[in-house]
């Protein structure tokens, strides 16, 4: 081809390494996911050669003919998949739809009151070494100590004290579900627009397992590779496009309605060509996802979750808030006698990931945590099911109890192998 060399094998010598490892392991990292085949072949695609800054129909480039219905085909269907009104599916990423939102909605200095990071929480939602810490004046709700639990009266409490722009709900370890309602009145009485980022359990709500934000909050953003099962990405929703109450303006000083404000504050607010290749590969995605398969698929990453839990309890592991709701749970280790770092360490060499994460009132660095953070998204989507999950934590406390013990670790590691070939993840 005009633009053929020698192959690359230095790059592509690691692809086919990092694709054994994604193979031969047990993928417990509650954020990530395996994409199908033709999530793949849409992302790896020619759409990556074409400049489209703009939207479908109003483009600022020729030759966006073919990418305006590829674009307009993810926004259809990703309206489909939600019930919602509006969506912008260009985000590059879940940080970049929060960065979009509140370019759009906040000017620098504005309140913003977001979950704890250090409770689960996203560094996008105020974290002072985040853009949101930095341009926005945070401050936080979290977890009760006895429960794990939100208090959502007190959220409400901090909400008229602080009396923010802006009330962020969602999080990155929180296993239970969200009181929207209860987070719009307080909304409504501080005159605060409300943010969900459900990106963690986007995939459960879409097919309504777990609560709906889209009644209750202004606005909805989301990554789309985690139970979404599509590529690493951002998106923006409205349930319905209202009308901009607080009159927000666009940088022209217009007052326009909620969805063009949010358009502006994707591009030409914090992005500039959209990856058109990736849009692609979200309208795959979301295809699927409209699909009987993928509500199958939900389902069961909601019971694999609890089977998990309930296993871990069993083995006297203390779970945050004692259970999940999600797709996910929290793990506080300091009962076992370890750190969050060394458990994921340890079972990284049995081939089993998991990351580790902070504990709500931790007492260690985040470098260190006091504990992991554990999801069924991956697993789930090779086929495993709730018997499953039993082994896996039978497998993961053979390592964490016997973590000096290299040679126990390693014959971890060999059954996690051997188990896996009974589930091929993708053709060679
Ligand atoms: N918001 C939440 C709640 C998340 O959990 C994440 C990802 O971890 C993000 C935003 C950021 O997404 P990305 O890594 O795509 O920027």
């Amino acid at each position: 081809s005009a633009v053929a060399a020698g192959r690359d094998t230095a790059v592509f010598d690691l692809i086919a390494q990092e694709r054994q490892r994604q193979t031969h392991g047990l993928e417990l990292i509650a954020s990530e996911n395996y994409v199908s085949d033709q999530v793949m072949e849409a992302q790896g695609s020619v759409l990556t050669n074409k400049y489209a800054e703009g939207l479908p129909g109003k483009r600022y480039y020729g030759g966006c003919e073919v990418v305006d219905q590829v674009e307009q085909l993810a926004i259809d269907r990703v309206k489909e998949l939600f019930g919602v009104q509006w969506a912008n599916v260009q985000p590059h990423s879940g940080a970049q739809a929060n960065a979009a939102v509140m370019l759009a909605c906040l000017s620098p200095g504005d309140k913003i009151l977001g979950f704890d990071l250090s409770h689960g929480g996203h560094l996008t939602h105020g974290s002072a070494v985040n853009f949101s810490g930095k341009l926005y004046q945070p401050s936080f709700y979290g977890v009760e100590k006895e429960t794990g639990l939100i208090d959502w009266d007190k959220v409400v409490d901090t909400a008229r004290r602080e009396r923010p722009k802006m009330i962020i709900c969602g999080a990155s370890a929180y296993s239970r579900d969200w009181n929207y309602a209860a987070l719009r009145r307080a909304a409504d009485e501080v005159g605060a627009l409300l943010l969900a980022d459900i990106s963690h359990p986007s995939g459960l709500i879409a097919k309504g397992l777990l609560n709906s934000p889209f009644e209750h909050c202004h606005i909805v953003t989301t990554t789309t590779h985690k139970t979404l099962r599509g590529p690493r990405g951002g998106l923006i929703m409205l349930g319905q496009d209202f009308d901009n109450p607080f009159g927000l303006k666009t940088p022209k000083g217009e007052i326009r309605p909620m969805s063009a404000l949010l358009d502006s504050g994707v591009f030409p607010g914090t992005q500039g060509g959209p990856l058109e290749h990736v849009i692609a590969a979200k309208a795959v995605a979301f295809g699927e996802a409209l699909g009987e398969g993928y509500t199958r698929y939900v389902h069961q990453v909601q019971k694999n979750a609890q089977a998990l839990a309930k296993e871990f309890l069993n083995r006297g592991y203390d779970i945050i808030s004692g259970g999940t709701d999600n797709h996910l749970m929290l793990i506080d280790l300091r009962s076992k006698g370890l750190t969050g770092k060394l458990a994921e360490n340890t079972l990284v060499q049995a081939d089993i990931t998991i990351n580790k994460n902070m504990v709500p009132f931790d007492d260690k660095s985040p470098f260190v945590t006091s504990g992991i953070r554990i999801g069924s998204a991956a697993v789930t989507t090779r086929g495993l099911v709730e018997a499953d999950m039993t082994r896996i934590v039978e497998l993961i406390d053979e390592a964490l109890t016997h973590h000096a013990d290299a040679s126990r670790i390693s014959s971890v590691r060999q059954q996690v192998n051997e188990w896996l070939q009974a589930y091929p993840l993708y053709q060679a």
